[in-house]
C-alpha cells in the first residue's frame, strides 16, 4: 500500500461526504467535539481521543484554524483504518513514526480543503511557481500552509516549498514532495546572505541555484517576495 495514496483516498471520501466542509462539518463526519483553548506554544491543535473532542489553538486565523481542524480529523481517520496504521507502523518507528504521521495527516488536510484537481490545472497553466501559493489560497480561501503542502505533493519535479519571513528571518511553514530527503523544519533562521534573505530586503524575485538554509545541497531555487513574505520553491537539480 502506497501510504499517501491511501491517505489521499481517505482525505477526498471525507470531503465528498461533508461538502462544504464548515468547521461543523468537518467534526460532524467523525461525531467530535470541538474546543477552542489555549495550547503550549508552537502547538496549533490536538486530538483528545478519551474524550473524543478536538483542541484547537485560540487566537489563531480562522483559515489557520480550519487547516488545522482538518489535520486533527485526519488523525482521527487514519487511527482508524487499520490497513494504513499497520503499514505505518511496519514501515516506520520512534520519531520517524511520529514525524511521517504528522506529514500524512497535513497531505490529507489539504486535500480536503484544496482538492487536488484545482491544483493540477493550475501547476500545468503557471508551472510550478511560488506564485501560485498566495493564488490558490486566495482563489480556494485556504491558509497559505495548505497551498504549500499541495503544491510540493503535485508539483512534477521533486521539490521542497517554503514560506517564510519575519525579522530575524526564519522559515514559517514547509513541505516536501517525497522523494525528497533533505528536511526543513519551521523556524529554522535565514542566514542574511542567502537569497531568500535578499529577495525579502529587496523585494525582487530570484531565479538559480541555492542550497536550502542550513544544508548543502544546491537545489534550483525561485523566490518569490510578497506582502512581507518570501514564497519560495526548491528544485532538485537535474545531472
Ligand atoms: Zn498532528
Amino acid at each position: 500500500m502506497d501510504l499517501r495514496e491511501r491517505t489521499l483516498e481517505l482525505a477526498q471520501h471525507y470531503r465528498q461526504n461533508q461538502t462544504p466542509l464548515t468547521a461543523e462539518r468537518l467534526i460532524g463526519g467523525i461525531g467530535a467535539a470541538l474546543k477552542y483553548t489555549r495550547l503550549p506554544d508552537g502547538q496549533d491543535g490536538a486530538f483528545d481521543f478519551g474524550s473524543h473532542t478536538i483542541l484547537i489553538a485560540e487566537g489563531q486565523a480562522p483559515k489557520r484554524q480550519r487547516f488545522t481542524l482538518a489535520h486533527e480529523v485526519m488523525h482521527y481517520l487514519i487511527h482508524q483504518d487499520d490497513d494504513l496504521l499497520s503499514e505505518l507502523h511496519e514501515t516506520f518507528e520512534g520519531s520517524k513514526l511520529e514525524s511521517e504521521l504528522e506529514v500524512l495527516c497535513n497531505l490529507g488536510a489539504a486535500e480536503m480543503l484544496l482538492p487536488g484537481e484545482g491544483v493540477d490545472a493550475a501547476i500545468a497553466k503557471r508551472g510550478q511557481s511560488p506564485k501560485l501559493i498566495s493564488e490558490l489560497a486566495e482563489q480556494h480561501q485556504v491558509s497559505e500552509e495548505v497551498a504549500v503542502i499541495a503544491l510540493a505533493e503535485r508539483g512534477p519535479s521533486p521539490s521542497i516549498v517554503l514560506m517564510a519571513g519575519g525579522k530575524p528571518m526564519r522559515v514559517f511553514f514547509s513541505a516536501k514532495s517525497q522523494r525528497i530527503f533533505d528536511r526543513i523544519r519551521r523556524n529554522v533562521a535565514i542566514p542574511k546572505d542567502h537569497p531568500l534573505a535578499v529577495a525579502l530586503e529587496t523585494a525582487l524575485p530570484y531565479k538559480g541555484k541555492a542550497p536550502l538554509p542550513g544544508h548543502g545541497t544546491m537545489y534550483a531555487l525561485e523566490a518569490f517576495p510578497k506582502g512581507g513574505r518570501v514564497y519560495a520553491v526548491f528544485k532538485e537539480l537535474q545531472n
